[in-house]
Formats: C-alpha cells, structure tokens, sequence
C-alpha cells in the first residue's frame, strides 16, 4: 500500500521563487512547487505536501493507477456522501454565521466566539458536518499521511508543558546520524512513506554540519524532508533548505505574550513570530500552530490563536489538546473537552477554507476517536510515528502518549483503514 497516488505533469510554470507545477489526479488539478530538476510535460510524480518531490517511472506510475481508477472515484462518493449538511438543524444563534461560511466570507473574532460558545451536542454535530463539508468543496477527497522519526528526547528548554523539558528526570537518548538515516530510509523503502517530519527537542549537539548530512541523504531517498527542531538559528534553517529541507514544523504554541514568556522561561513570542516569519520567507513549506487549553487561556485566546495561524498563511495547521503530563509544572492542570478540539477544528475550517488540518496525535492522545471525528469536522491530514521502537516510548513529551504500543505496520493499516472508511484518498493536497 503506498500514501501516495502519482499524478500527471501537465503544465510547468516559472514563478519568480519557485518553479511551479499543474499536476493531475483522474481529472483533479493541483499546484505544486516543482523540487526537481529533468522534468517535462507527461512525466509522472509524486507530491507531498504541495511540493514535487519525485519522479515515478511510467510504467510503474500506471499500474499503481491501474489500481486506483476504480477505487478514486468510489472513495469520493463515499467522502461526498458523508460531507451532506442536513440544513434543518441549523443551530439558530449560529445560522448568520454559518451562512457567511457558506458564502466563503471571513469570519470576524466575535463570531468565532459564538461558535466556540455553542455548547449543545446538536449544534456541535452540524458545526462539525458544515466544516466537513467546506473541506470536501475546497479539497475533494485528498488527505495526507506523513511519518515522523523523533530523533532525540534532549532540550535544552524548559516549557512548563513538556515532558522533555530539560528538568525532567527521564532517560535521554540521541539517534546517530546514522540511525536517523536508517530509520529514514526503512520509513520510506519498507513502508511507502513519501514525506517525514524529522522531530527532536532543541538539541544543539546536532551541529549544522551534521543535520546538513541527515537533510541531503534523507531528501535523496526521494521523499519530502520536514524539520520540527524549535529555535534554531535562522542561518541553520536556511543551510539545511540548502541541503534540501523543504518544510518546517514550528509552532509558536500561544498567540498570549504572557502565557508564552510564563510557560517558556527564558523565550519570548516576538523571535518566535519573527523565525516562523523567516522560516517562511526562506521558500519552506509551513506547519504551524498552538496547544489547545493552556492554563489562563480564554475562548478569546483561542479565536487569536487561529487567526495568528492564519496570519502565517501555513500550509498546514497543527494543533492539539495540553495533556498534563507527570512532574511537569503543568502535571495537575485539568484537560480541555474533546469538544473543544472539535469546535477549534471546525472554526479554522471556516476561518481559512483552504487550509490543510492536521490531526495530531495529542488529539488522538486525549481521546481515541477524535482523530476519525476530527477528519468529520475538517481536518485531512494525518501523521504516524515510525520513530525505531527502541526510542519511541522515551519521547515522552506527554503522558500516554497513543501509538506506542503499536507496531508501524498495525498503525499504517489502521490509518489506511480509517481514511477508506471515510472516502479519503491520498492525493497531494497541493499548495493554493
Ligand atoms: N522542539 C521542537 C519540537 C517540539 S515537540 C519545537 O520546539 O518546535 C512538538 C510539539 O509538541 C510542541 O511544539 C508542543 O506544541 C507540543 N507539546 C509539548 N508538550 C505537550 C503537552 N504536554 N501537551 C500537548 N502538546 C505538547
């Protein structure tokens, strides 16, 4: 099974940044930032998160699509089936509001309130199936499946969140370059992943020079390279886009200035707005976002938060659910709803219609069935870890984290199963 359909190059474009491509799936269009050299008209490729990342030969591009022309268009039948809005059971303090959503019109802080405000499981179902069906019309059926490889557990930060904090009494552990190669290329050889989140704490025993290495021989596995390593030094980000990175993860976890110089001691939001600014002003693909529920936060941080996200036009949204975790300065504060989750999904579907959410796994992690119900309320993307076994328990940035006792295979299939069930297909979702 591959997360990835080829698709057919049909039109090259030359944007003064990028090279930009039109790719075609059964018919469906998408653009992509073209990461190849030796391309032309006809070839087939693989993308990943709007970047062509992948010549496929021809012969084998048409028989995995052999394979597939049936099955595209039931999926989307099955996905368009599931993406109806029954109109009767519109919540009427929300009805102005969802009809603007409707109209594709921005929606304004105060009515994000009153969609976080909405409380009755009535009208949360039809929040969720009106927001599932915006990202049906603006995306058909396409989601994403990346791996991540969590490469080490050491930080040198003290987020009171985080279980890797650098106080916390727990088994560290730092994968060679080597490793991380090997675990890359098993990701991707053994089990068809066509883009991996490389992800550690702050860790500065990796140098430039060594993480150059792991980006150049990661990125020539022919798969999509995205750092999720913080604070970095700008000039490291744009080396390692050098060396062939084309995406970064970097949240900028609350739009609170207060909130964030409290629960991260010695940082400050400013620089990291301004290296998530500049991440984005060096040509990578961004991921962005916040953590749901920090102590202090109100529905107005919340509404600040999306629209911060927003701010950075991020090619995908990422946030989750705080999960207290043990011996951190945060072990006993209460957990937000999955409702809330769900309502946070839902209104970025509606603030940024075209955005790309994904489920994360702190999601899945406070409770087990949002990651199918946050695909049913507007999200399409998801992740699974394929960090060696050995390791994955020790990045224990929270508690229980879900997955762990699973194997990569049994994780895979379940994903593949889920999103099938769902009428999702995995085309690239492209860039906009
Ligand atoms: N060092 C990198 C990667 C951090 S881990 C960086 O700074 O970007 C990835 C994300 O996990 C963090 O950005 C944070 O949003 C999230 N996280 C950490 N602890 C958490 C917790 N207890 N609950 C929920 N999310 C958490």
């Amino acid at each position: 099974m591959c997360y990835a359909i080829p698709a057919k190059l049909i039109k090259i474009l030359k944007k003064k940044k990028h090279k930009i491509g039109i790719i075609d799936y059964f018919g469906e269009e998408r653009q992509v930032i073209i990461d190849i050299d030796d391309l032309k008209v006809g070839d087939y490729v693989y993308a990943q998160g709007g970047v062509l990342i992948r010549k496929v030969p021809t012969k084998e591009a048409l028989e995995i699509l052999e394979y597939w022309k049936d099955i595209f268009f039931q999926l989307k039948q099955t996905d368009e089936a599931l993406s109806k809005v029954d109109q009767d059971k519109l919540p009427p303090n929300a009805l102005a509001i969802l009809q603007k959503v409707n109209l594709r019109k921005s929606l304004k802080r105060d009515e994000m309130l009153t969609l976080l405000g909405l409380t009755q499981k009535e009208e949360l179902a039809v929040l969720n199936e009106i927001a599932n069906n915006v990202r049906q019309q603006q995306h058909g059926n396409s989601s994403c499946i990346h791996g991540v490889i969590e490469f080490s557990n050491y930080c040198r930060n003290s987020c009171f969140y985080c279980g890797i904090r650098c106080e916390q009494n727990i088994q560290r552990y730092r994968m060679s370059v080597e490793e991380i190669i090997a675990a890359a290329k098993e990701a991707v050889e053994k089990y068809g992943f066509k883009a991996l989140v490389l992800q550690s704490g702050e860790d500065l025993w990796y140098d430039d020079a060594m993480l150059e290495k792991i980006v150049t021989e990661v990125r020539a596995l022919g798969i999509l390279v995205c750092l999720s390593i913080g604070s970095r030094d700008i000039e490291t980000y744009r080396k390692l886009y050098a060396a062939g990175a084309r995406a970064a993860l970097i949240r900028f976890e609350t739009s609170n200035a207060e909130i964030f110089a409290k629960l991260r001691p010695g940082t400050n939001l400013q620089d990291r707005i301004k290296l998530i600014d500049d991440v984005r002003e060096l040509g990578f693909v961004l991921a962005t976002g916040f953590i749901l529920g920090l102590p202090g936060e109100t529905h107005e941080d919340i509404a600040n938060n999306i629209l911060l996200t927003k701010y950075f036009n991020p090619d995908m949204y990422t946030f989750g659910p705080l999960i207290p975790t043990q011996d951190t300065p945060l072990a006993n504060c209460s957990q937000i709803t999955k409702d809330l989750v769900l309502k946070a999904t839902a209104i970025t579907r509606f603030v940024d219609a075209n955005s790309n959410i994904l489920v994360t796994t702190a999601s899945e992690t406070l409770d087990k069935s949002l990651r199918k119900e946050a695909l049913l309320a507007g999200a399409n993307s998801m992740m699974i870890n394929v960090t060696p076994a050995q390791y994955r328990n020790l990045y224990s940035i929270y508690d229980n984290k879900t997955e762990d006792s699973f194997d990569v295979a049994q994780c895979i299939k379940e994903s593949i199963d889920l999103l099938m069930s769902l009428g999702r297909c995995p085309t690239d979702l492209g860039i906009s």
